[in-house]
């Protein structure tokens, strides 16, 4: 079986289940993205960094934003540029750390942009040393080689935060409230959640603020039971991330890209 995608997927959440939580909204996204998509292994590649790998220090506990940049940023930069240009994807998950309405004054987004995705254009020009390498120099890339290389970095940050989007498991969040305390206020709470998919992504630092009584205790359960569906046609940040991916032509190859438009259209017709 021939790979189709080798996907390096890349989480700041440095908990144990951190990388399955965001493997499973991946895969939900996917399935979005091409109805009967298929998401054997083999074919398409869903990859963490190994454990015990430098760059992978550097994008757990967030070390990638800091200033100046620790010893393993360099490293995780040159790794991203290597699966880039296999030519592979790579898909990096950090929290907006903002609501949805106020998307455009994350941080987190704009550090991305100038640190990350320009650090990887910087190595790719050849600006920036990669570790010594036996063998001959990389070769000159052009301007547009480059840009399309960067292409197929790819951005998942929920608004507010990764919470955002698994607290849609409505259903299973109010079982884990209600084992905890009976809350009539995070019932109703729920309740709104469920009525309108737009809310979630208003609330602020849902994990600590809004139901510390859940946390992120349950994230890979709730990654589970995930609506994508119907999270994606609230059309925000989940939308923002599933459209992000369906604007990477190579990946939508890769996927199969005729099934794609036509499940867009379908679900798009059942919306309205
Ligand atoms: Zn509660």
């Amino acid at each position: 079986m021939a790979v189709r995608a080798r996907i390096m997927l890349l989480t700041e959440d440095s908990g144990k289940q951190g990388q399955p939580t965001v493997h499973k909204l991946l895969k939900e996204a996917l399935k979005v993205l091409v109805q009967g998509v298929d998401l054997n292994p083999r074919r398409i590649q869903i990859e963490p960094l190994p454990e015990n790998d430098r760059a992978r220090q550097a994008v757990r506990a967030t070390q990638w934003k800091e200033q100046p940049p620790p010893r393993e940023v360099p490293i995780l930069l040159g790794a991203i540029a290597a699966r880039l240009l296999e030519p592979g994807f790579v898909i990096f998950h950090f929290d907006t750390d903002r609501v949805w309405s106020e998307r455009h004054t994350s941080e987190n987004r704009k550090k991305f942009e100038s640190i990350i995705r320009g650090g990887v254009r910087r190595i790719l020009r050849g600006e920036a040393p990669l570790p010594i390498r036996p063998g001959p120099p990389p070769p000159q890339r052009t301007a547009e080689q480059i840009e399309a290389a960067l292409e197929r970095l790819l951005v998942l940050s929920p608004c507010y935060s990764i919470e955002s989007w698994l607290y849609q498991a409505t259903t299973k969040i109010r079982e884990h409230c209600q084992k905890t305390h009976a809350s009539e206020e995070h019932g109703k709470l729920i309740d709104s959640w469920t009525a309108d998919r737009r809310v979630l992504e208003e609330v602020f630092r849902p994990k600590d603020d809004a139901l510390p009584c859940v946390s992120d205790h349950h994230n890979e359960q709730l990654a589970q039971t995930f609506p994508a569906e119907e999270v994606w046609l609230a059309e925000r940040s989940f939308y923002e991330f599933v459209e992000t991916l369906r604007a990477c032509a190579p990946l939508m190859n890769a996927l199969g890209h005729e099934e794609a438009v036509s499940h867009c259209r379908g679900l798009k017709q059942r919306a309205h």
